[in-house]
């Protein structure tokens, strides 16, 4: 169990130890060491963080007369009987005895070996689950060994770890692994990363001791606390990891606030012009975050600036602003969308507020033919065209920009963090980055968010423009279906608009494109003499594009659609909204299809149409959505019903995985982390500790 002579205090510091494979351990071939990857663990302090999942409980016997049913223990005894029985299911069978009780050991596979170990008189220890059984209690397999002699044999005195393991790798081999790391890194100096005045003002245990708590705990543990995570020797190791994640934003937004950006200088009076032109006057919120685009702008140093705005805040015309800021600054801009539907639509917007100022607006997708994309990029190489706006064609290889100066990227939570990342390096090239603009209508609690994209500053539109009416919401069982459609007959005959929102539990948008086709040919044939429009993700973009103008114009009065308008699409008219299947959604989803009614002055309604029986998850989902429409209130709620890795949609980009903390439940850390990040920020060493330690120093920044 000692450690390999290369691994132990010796090797140095535990930041030199961090590195050391788990190949420097006795008994770790490559084989051992390739399954140990599969979990994870490649250096001998990630065996250390490698926490267990739950444990048992060594350190006492337990007379076999006061076992209950469903209890794992240790019992000791001396064997009266044992028998092989044969037959289909052949068992070895034997009765153990301690002058308390009986207990039968039933083993199925067995050996002749097994079968002379267990002879009448030995005296044994066994440790397993009871369960009843047909002559009295039982124990199937148990963990067993012959006990020598009359001496007593000691008990563990800790707890027994059981650690998360995957195939070919044994609990004994874990648990050997494990101690040894501990033997190794608890006595080399440079484990404990954080500073003893933070430990004292935190009340955090020390390292070494969390860990020796964590893998080694006492009989008396607090075990519920210990699982739950609520332990101190947990928070203390979640806390370092969120400090290290912090750290690493920190350190990435540190790098790029040290490369140059031009310093947009707007005097050509567009932007001003352009608020002239607006047929409303912007609010306070929005005028305060303008205030702040403008201010960043003016900067020589990247503006990296998240703007959170529920649903209908308005957060397009801030966009515009600001684009028409850096365009009389000389600069170029450039508009993304997550799809093209609503990229789409921003060309509209921007070309209706930009073209009567004299400023053209491009367009640039991933299925433009070829003649007109050659077009496209030759204008935005030659500065000619100075606003474009596209999906992610727009950072794909081959477009060059003349003077990119700021990006706009909208429903940030639709782009994976490393796609920001990449836009950005467009500026790379010109050895100027450009200014990046972020809006979200995803609202995350606030501690949440200032950890998930520390490397941003935050701005927020807290505010709804005036006038809003709340948006009524009920829910129907599908069986009622003929009165949703009697309803919009009556909202469309009064003149109003509405929706109808197509969901599939498939991801596949070709059913999702059938389901829509389907729905829209009966709703037509239910509803002679209304107009109704059909958009899904497969139709040609020329096609969509028109009905989605016909909509807009209001010439269509019920659009039919998939959840292709589940973001952004801005119709302020549409004031009813049915979306099926409604029990299938997530409540973000829910909020930001709900988010395309309650846009104009108009009262709206939001029809939740759901198959039952609901799930219980379902009926509280809809139970949320119907008392609530601001969107923090339902993120909060959110939170709690699926955790935060969702919530952020940040799960697939693998950037907010943490192996020991979570954000939701130790969120109550979170200031005290933010401010140990900022003290730390003036020891470089221990940041680099912290990071290679929990693999903040992996994270794919590489290109900054
Ligand atoms: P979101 O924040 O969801 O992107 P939009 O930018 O689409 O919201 O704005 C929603 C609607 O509100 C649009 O029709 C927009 O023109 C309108 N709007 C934006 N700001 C104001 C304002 N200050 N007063 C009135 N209407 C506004
Ligand atoms: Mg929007």
């Amino acid at each position: 169990m000692a450690p390999h002579p290369g691994a132990g205090p010796a090797a140095g510091s535990a930041g030199d130890l961090a590195g050391a494979p788990v190949t420097t351990l006795r008994g770790v071939g490559p084989r051992v060491a390739e399954r140990l990857a599969r979990l994870g663990v490649r250096s001998v302090q990630d065996l250390l963080l490698h926490l267990p999942l739950r444990y048992e409980d060594r350190t006492r016997v337990t007379p076999i007369g006061a076992l209950a049913p469903g209890e794992t223990a240790v019992v000791e005894g001396e064997v009266e009987l044992a028998s092989a029985r044969p037959g289909r299911r052949a068992a070895l069978v034997c009765l153990l005895g301690d002058g308390t009780g009986r207990l039968t050991l039933r083993f199925f596979h067995f050996g002749s070996g097994l079968q002379a170990q267990l002879a009448r008189g030995t005296r044994l220890r066994a440790y397993g689950e009871v369960r009843p059984g047909p002559a009295g209690l039982e124990m199937v397999h148990p963990e067993h060994r012959v006990l020598p002699g009359a001496e007593p044999v000691p008990l563990d005195t800790a707890l027994t770890p059981v650690y998360p393991s995957t195939e070919g790798l044994t609990q004994s081999l874990l648990r050997r692994l494990a101690a040894a790391a501990l033997a190794a890194l608890e006595a080399a100096p440079g484990l404990e990363l954080l500073p003893g005045d933070l430990l004292r003002r935190t009340g955090l245990p020390p390292m070494a001791q969390a860990l020796r708590l964590l893998h080694r705990p006492e009989p008396q543990a607090p075990l519920d606390a210990l699982l739950s995570g609520q332990h101190p020797a947990r928070q203390r190791l979640a806390f370092e990891e969120l400090l290290a994640y912090l750290l690493s934003l920190r350190a990435l937004r540190a790098r790029s606030d040290r490369l140059p950006a031009p310093a947009l200088r707007p005097g050509g009076g567009l932007a001003r012009r352009l608020r002239d032109e607006l047929p409303f006057r912007l609010t306070a919120a929005q005028e305060r975050v303008v205030a702040e685009v403008e201010r960043d702008l003016a900067r020589s140093r990247p503006m990296q600036r998240m703007l959170q705005g529920d649903v209908g805040s308005g957060k397009t015309v801030v966009a515009a602003l600001a684009a028409a800021l850096a365009v009389e600054a000389g600069f170029q801009v450039a508009v993304m969308a997550p799809t093209e539907l609503l990229a789409e639509q921003h060309l509209r917007t921007l070309r209706r507020w930009f073209v009567p100022l004299g400023v053209e607006v491009a367009w640039l997708s991933g299925r433009q033919a070829g003649k007109e994309r050659e077009e496209c990029l030759r204008r935005l190489a030659a500065h000619e065209a100075r606003v474009v706006v596209g999906t992610h064609a727009l950072f794909q290889g081959g477009v060059r920009f003349a003077a990119l100066g700021l990006v706009v990227v909208d429903e940030q939570h639709r782009f994976g963090v490393h796609q920001r990342l990449a836009l950005w390096e467009k500026g790379l090239r010109l050895g100027r980055y450009p200014h990046q603009l972020i809006m979200t209508a995803t609202p995350i609690p606030r501690t949440l968010a200032m950890t998930a994209y520390a490397d941003l500053d935050l701005s927020v539109l807290d505010e709804l423009p005036p006038g809003r009416q709340p948006i009524e919401t009920v829910a129907m069982p599908e069986a009622r279906r003929g009165e949703v459609v009697a309803r919009i007959r009556q909202a469309c005959a009064a003149g109003r608009q509405a929706y109808w929102v197509c969901t599939l539990i498939e991801e596949s948008e070709v059913l999702e494109a059938e389901a829509a086709e389907a729905t829209a040919a009966r709703l037509r044939a239910s509803l002679p003499g209304i107009a109704v429009g059909l958009v899904h993700g497969r139709m040609r973009p020329g096609d969509r594009d028109a009905v989605m103008a016909a909509f807009q114009a209001g010439d269509v009065r019920l659009l039919v659609a998939t959840t292709v308008v589940e973001v952004g699409v801005d119709v302020p008219r549409a004031s009813l909204m049915v979306i099926e299947n409604a029990e299938r959604l997530g409540l973000a989803q829910l909020h930001q299809l709900r988010g395309r009614v309650g846009r104009g002055s108009e009262r709206s309604t939001c029809v939740l149409l759901y198959r039952g029986p609901l799930s219980e998850t379902a009926r509280r989902r809809l139970s949320v959505i119907r008392r609530h429409t601001d969107g923090f209130a339902i993120a909060e709620e959110d939170l709690r019903l699926r955790g935060p890795g969702e919530v952020l949609g940040t799960r697939q980009t693998g950037l907010l995985q943490f192996r020991v903390a979570d954000p939701l439940r130790d969120r109550g850390l979170l200031e005290q982390v933010s401010a140990a990040a900022h003290d730390l920020a003036r020891d470089p060493e221990r940041v680099a500790a912290l990071l290679r330690r929990w693999g903040g120093d992996r994270v794919d920044y590489g290109h900054v």
